[in-house]
Protein backbone atom coordinates (compact mmCIF):
# COMPACT_ATOMS: atom_id res chain seq x y z
CA UNK A 1 0.00 0.00 0.00
CA UNK A 2 1.24 3.39 -0.48
CA UNK A 3 1.41 5.43 2.43
CA UNK A 4 3.17 8.42 0.98
CA UNK A 5 1.55 10.03 -2.32
CA UNK A 6 4.34 12.47 -2.78
CA UNK A 7 2.95 13.32 -6.93
CA UNK A 8 3.25 17.04 -6.21
CA UNK A 9 5.81 18.43 -8.73
CA UNK A 10 6.26 21.97 -9.66
CA UNK A 11 5.15 21.61 -13.00
CA UNK A 12 1.65 22.90 -12.42
CA UNK A 13 2.03 26.73 -11.53
CA UNK A 14 -0.05 28.93 -9.32
CA UNK A 15 -1.45 30.98 -11.99
CA UNK A 16 -2.63 27.42 -14.21
CA UNK A 17 -4.22 26.52 -11.00
CA UNK A 18 -6.13 29.59 -10.93
CA UNK A 19 -6.94 29.74 -14.48
CA UNK A 20 -8.74 26.30 -13.87
CA UNK A 21 -10.58 27.85 -11.14
CA UNK A 22 -11.73 30.38 -13.64
CA UNK A 23 -13.05 27.80 -16.08
CA UNK A 24 -15.08 26.06 -13.48
CA UNK A 25 -16.34 29.63 -12.59
CA UNK A 26 -17.86 30.38 -16.17
CA UNK A 27 -18.43 26.56 -16.69
CA UNK A 28 -20.99 26.80 -13.67
CA UNK A 29 -22.88 30.25 -16.04
CA UNK A 30 -21.05 33.04 -13.98
CA UNK A 31 -18.38 35.55 -14.95
CA UNK A 32 -15.18 35.06 -13.11
CA UNK A 33 -14.32 38.98 -14.36
CA UNK A 34 -17.16 40.49 -12.07
CA UNK A 35 -16.49 42.05 -8.73
CA UNK A 36 -17.44 39.72 -6.38
CA UNK A 37 -15.60 36.91 -8.20
CA UNK A 38 -12.43 38.41 -9.37
CA UNK A 39 -10.37 37.03 -6.35
CA UNK A 40 -11.90 34.15 -6.10
CA UNK A 41 -9.24 31.47 -7.96
CA UNK A 42 -6.81 33.47 -6.15
CA UNK A 43 -8.74 32.67 -2.44
CA UNK A 44 -9.62 28.91 -4.34
CA UNK A 45 -6.28 27.89 -4.61
CA UNK A 46 -4.95 29.19 -1.35
CA UNK A 47 -7.77 27.21 0.30
CA UNK A 48 -6.64 24.29 -1.73
CA UNK A 49 -2.70 24.78 -0.40
CA UNK A 50 -4.65 24.15 3.49
CA UNK A 51 -7.35 21.52 2.55
CA UNK A 52 -4.22 19.90 0.74
CA UNK A 53 -1.11 20.20 2.64
CA UNK A 54 -0.87 16.65 4.05
CA UNK A 55 0.80 15.99 0.42
CA UNK A 56 3.65 17.82 1.72
CA UNK A 57 4.57 15.96 5.20
CA UNK A 58 5.74 13.03 5.84
CA UNK A 59 4.38 11.14 8.92
CA UNK A 60 7.47 8.63 9.31
CA UNK A 61 8.65 12.58 10.38
CA UNK A 62 6.00 13.39 12.60
CA UNK A 63 6.34 10.04 14.71
CA UNK A 64 10.19 9.35 14.35
CA UNK A 65 10.25 10.83 17.66
CA UNK A 66 9.76 7.91 19.92
CA UNK A 67 10.06 7.75 24.21
CA UNK A 68 11.20 4.46 25.41
CA UNK A 69 10.70 5.35 29.08
CA UNK A 70 6.85 3.88 29.75
CA UNK A 71 7.63 2.06 33.10
CA UNK A 72 6.04 -1.39 31.34
CA UNK A 73 2.73 0.42 30.73
CA UNK A 74 1.05 -2.06 27.98
CA UNK A 75 -1.89 -0.89 28.02
CA UNK A 76 -4.06 0.90 25.35
CA UNK A 77 -3.54 4.21 24.61
CA UNK A 78 -6.10 5.66 23.09
CA UNK A 79 -6.86 9.25 21.75
CA UNK A 80 -10.24 9.55 20.71
CA UNK A 81 -12.35 12.38 19.59
CA UNK A 82 -9.86 13.53 16.93
CA UNK A 83 -11.94 16.16 14.81
CA UNK A 84 -10.84 15.31 11.37
CA UNK A 85 -11.95 16.86 7.89
CA UNK A 86 -11.07 15.96 4.70
CA UNK A 87 -11.87 15.64 0.76
CA UNK A 88 -13.39 12.86 -0.88
CA UNK A 89 -11.57 12.28 -4.23
CA UNK A 90 -14.33 11.07 -6.11
CA UNK A 91 -15.87 15.14 -5.85
CA UNK A 92 -13.71 17.17 -3.74
CA UNK A 93 -15.83 18.28 -1.69
CA UNK A 94 -15.82 17.35 2.36
CA UNK A 95 -16.34 14.98 4.35
CA UNK A 96 -16.08 15.60 8.15
CA UNK A 97 -15.99 13.84 11.36
CA UNK A 98 -14.11 12.06 14.12
CA UNK A 99 -11.25 9.64 14.37
CA UNK A 100 -10.16 7.31 17.59
CA UNK A 101 -6.67 5.99 17.27
CA UNK A 102 -5.51 3.73 20.07
CA UNK A 103 -2.17 1.58 19.92
CA UNK A 104 -0.79 -0.64 22.56
CA UNK A 105 2.48 -0.08 23.45
CA UNK A 106 5.74 -2.13 22.64
CA UNK A 107 8.03 -0.44 24.58
CA UNK A 108 7.66 2.53 23.14
CA UNK A 109 4.91 5.20 22.96
CA UNK A 110 4.72 9.45 20.75
CA UNK A 111 3.59 12.21 22.57
CA UNK A 112 -0.37 12.47 21.82
CA UNK A 113 -0.08 15.19 19.74
CA UNK A 114 1.42 13.30 17.49
CA UNK A 115 -1.16 11.27 16.97
CA UNK A 116 -3.62 13.96 15.89
CA UNK A 117 -0.64 15.43 13.14
CA UNK A 118 -0.93 11.64 11.51
CA UNK A 119 -4.84 11.98 11.28
CA UNK A 120 -4.29 15.37 9.78
CA UNK A 121 -1.53 14.66 7.29
CA UNK A 122 -3.85 11.76 5.59
CA UNK A 123 -6.82 14.07 5.97
CA UNK A 124 -5.59 16.96 4.40
CA UNK A 125 -5.10 14.93 0.97
CA UNK A 126 -7.67 13.58 -1.78
CA UNK A 127 -9.23 10.91 0.11
CA UNK A 128 -11.41 8.30 0.50
CA UNK A 129 -12.55 7.03 4.33
CA UNK A 130 -11.57 3.88 3.58
CA UNK A 131 -8.41 4.30 2.36
CA UNK A 132 -7.56 6.79 5.44
CA UNK A 133 -8.17 4.67 7.91
CA UNK A 134 -6.01 2.10 6.62
CA UNK A 135 -3.13 4.62 5.92
CA UNK A 136 -3.46 5.71 9.91
CA UNK A 137 -3.15 2.52 11.13
CA UNK A 138 -0.78 0.85 9.41
CA UNK A 139 1.62 4.20 9.34
CA UNK A 140 1.55 4.07 13.21
CA UNK A 141 1.74 -0.35 13.37
CA UNK A 142 5.23 0.65 11.17
CA UNK A 143 6.26 3.16 13.05
CA UNK A 144 5.94 2.41 16.68
CA UNK A 145 6.06 -1.46 16.13
CA UNK A 146 3.22 -2.19 18.76
CA UNK A 147 1.57 -4.59 19.77
CA UNK A 148 -1.71 -3.56 17.88
CA UNK A 149 -3.85 -0.50 16.47
CA UNK A 150 -7.11 0.37 16.60
CA UNK A 151 -8.60 3.16 14.85
CA UNK A 152 -12.10 4.17 13.84
CA UNK A 153 -13.47 7.28 11.88
CA UNK A 154 -16.93 8.58 12.20
CA UNK A 155 -17.27 10.72 9.94
CA UNK A 156 -20.48 12.70 7.45
CA UNK A 157 -19.98 12.81 3.42
CA UNK A 158 -21.23 16.01 2.05
CA UNK A 159 -21.16 14.58 -1.53
CA UNK A 160 -24.01 12.65 -0.02
CA UNK A 161 -25.93 15.16 2.11
CA UNK A 162 -25.32 18.33 -0.35
CA UNK A 163 -25.59 16.27 -3.57
CA UNK A 164 -26.84 12.95 -5.03
CA UNK A 165 -29.03 11.51 -2.99
CA UNK A 166 -29.13 14.03 -0.08
CA UNK A 167 -29.29 11.56 2.92
CA UNK A 168 -27.90 14.41 5.73
CA UNK A 169 -27.96 12.11 8.49
CA UNK A 170 -26.13 9.68 7.72
CA UNK A 171 -22.75 9.12 8.55
CA UNK A 172 -20.10 5.87 7.83
CA UNK A 173 -17.83 4.24 9.81
CA UNK A 174 -14.93 2.44 9.05
CA UNK A 175 -12.11 0.55 11.17
CA UNK A 176 -8.90 -1.05 10.90
CA UNK A 177 -7.77 -3.53 13.27
CA UNK A 178 -4.24 -4.73 13.50
CA UNK A 179 -2.47 -6.52 15.97
CA UNK A 180 -3.48 -7.74 19.05
CA UNK A 181 -6.88 -5.46 18.73
CA UNK A 182 -7.58 -8.03 15.38
CA UNK A 183 -6.71 -11.50 17.86
CA UNK A 184 -7.88 -10.27 20.82
CA UNK A 185 -11.74 -9.66 20.35
CA UNK A 186 -12.32 -8.77 23.87
CA UNK A 187 -9.48 -6.20 23.04
CA UNK A 188 -11.40 -4.77 19.72
CA UNK A 189 -14.72 -4.79 22.47
CA UNK A 190 -12.86 -2.59 25.35
CA UNK A 191 -11.59 -0.16 22.62
CA UNK A 192 -15.00 0.22 21.53
CA UNK A 193 -16.30 0.65 24.57
CA UNK A 194 -13.65 3.44 25.64
CA UNK A 195 -14.95 5.20 22.59
CA UNK A 196 -18.62 4.76 23.15
CA UNK A 197 -19.76 5.93 19.99
CA UNK A 198 -23.55 6.97 19.95
CA UNK A 199 -25.81 6.64 16.82
CA UNK A 200 -26.86 9.96 17.47
CA UNK A 201 -23.03 11.79 17.58
CA UNK A 202 -22.91 12.96 14.37
ZN1 LIG B 1 -17.78 11.93 -2.63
Amino acid sequence: MMINNFYKTNSVTREQAEDAVRTLIAWAGDNPNREGLIETPKRVVNAYQDFFSGYNEDPFKILGKAFDEVDGYNDIVLIKNIRMESHCEHHMVPFIGTAHVAYIPNGRVVGISKIARLVDIFAKRLQTQETMTAQIANTLNQALNPKGVAVLIDATHLCMSTRGIHKVNASTVTTTFLGEFKINSNLESRFLKMIEIQSNEC
